[in-house]
């Protein structure tokens, strides 16, 4: 059994420290790119939203590689995303691959017992006891949670730092070197200096950055060349970001969903513009929007891939938010025809707002 997974962010870091740690044989596949995007969609519905073509991308660049099987996370709610992993079997399988699937899903929805031993599938090939595999699993969270946490403090203090690019080659590096780690515990300790190493970075704390929350779909969001390194481009013009779904917080939303103490905050940000889980995130982007807000943040981007039912929801709730609390949001849709160049002038002109409008509040003060 070699093992791959899709792409999604920093995703692949903990894969690779819990393959390693468990000592089974897998596939990361090619980071995405234009070329994976292509072969996805050549092969997908043309209606199917973006993640699920660069997936299909990702899944046969792997199996070029040598990859059998494929891991990946179950449905979020009532939209495409619950029935992927049927579609892309049955889709991989057309073509003439036999790959063998493994889906780990939320325990509310298939079972503790169910979810165990999915989760015992993925470590088939392994040699190591009962207790390495759990202290495999435990590490591996560590490592999603370090690597986040090195991300997030990047791309805030991004805004503030007195040298240029100096947070964006700290996070390139750390992401680069994690490669070379070959088990938990060597990954944990890179984590850690880069952490520090961005605790000593130089702030230069006269400056008033713009400072916007990235919120949307949990892939577009999540995936950085879904969304055209947006992320990317805003350190570029020194902005400081900050983006509530990622890897981690799944982890966390996953185990807490039985318990429905999961992202009580959010739930409660969003219940007076959209009290219902309908699908996807999109109770998560109304949430996060009103939270921006309050923390001081001077705009937020929603992202999604075009056709998205459940952000489509989230956009028309989004204007009403903006006039309600004075607040600034952009909406970007992405699909594979997206051209660089019009989102790049959108973003721009957004930012230009933001600017004036944040000038203009300090020149009154
Ligand atoms: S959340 Fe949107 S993009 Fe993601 S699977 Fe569902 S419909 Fe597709």
């Amino acid at each position: 059994m070699k093992i791959t997974f899709p792409h999604m962010g920093n995703v692949y870091i903990a894969a690779k420290t819990l393959f390693d740690d468990l000592g089974v044989e897998y596939v990361i596949p090619p980071q995405t790119s234009k070329a994976s995007l292509e072969l996805g969609s050549l092969h997908s519905p043309e209606e199917m939203c973006l993640p699920f073509k660069i997936m299909i991308g990702n899944y046969i660049h792997a199996i070029e590689n040598g990859a059998d099987t494929v891991i990946i996370t179950g449905s979020c709610g009532p939209c495409r995303f619950g029935e992927y992993c049927e579609l892309q079997m049955n889709l991989l399988n057309r073509l003439g691959y036999n790959l063998d699937f493994i889906v780990i899903d939320s325990p509310g929805d298939i079972g503790l017992k169910e979810l165990v031993t999915r989760l015992g599938k993925v470590s088939t090939g392994s040699m190591c006891n009962r207790m390495d595999k759990l202290k495999a699993v435990l590490t591996a969270v560590k490592v999603v949670n370090l690597i986040d946490e090195v991300e997030a403090k990047a791309r805030y203090l991004a805004g503030f730092e007195a040298n240029k690019g100096e947070c964006k080659k700290l996070l390139n590096e750390c992401k680069n070197k994690a490669m070379d780690c070959n088990n938990g515990k060597t990954m944990i300790e890179h984590l850690k200096k880069y952490i520090d190493k961005l605790n000593v970075v130089k702030l230069d704390h006269s400056k008033e950055p713009i400072k916007i929350s990235i919120i949307g779909e949990i892939y577009t969001v999540i995936e950085p060349f879904s969304n055209l390194y947006i992320e990317d481009k805003l350190m570029d013009y020194g902005i400081s970001t900050k983006r509530t779904l990622t890897p981690s917080w799944w982890v966390k939303n996953l185990v807490l969903s039985p318990t429905n103490m999961n992202q009580l905050e959010i739930k409660r940000k969003a219940k007076e513009y959209l009290p219902y889980m309908i699908g996807g995130h999109a109770r998560e982007c109304i949430g996060e929007a009103v939270l921006a807000h309050e923390e001081g943040f001077d705009g937020a981007i929603q992202i999604f891939p075009m056709g998205c039912m459940p952000e489509i929801v989230s956009k028309a709730i989004l204007p009403k938010i903006s006039k309600d609390k004075d607040f600034p949001i952009l909406t970007l849709v992405v699909d594979e025809m997206t051209g660089e160049a019009g989102y790049v002038t959108r973003i721009e002109a957004f930012v230009d707002l933001l600017e004036r409008r944040k000038n203009h509040v300090l020149s009154r003060c």
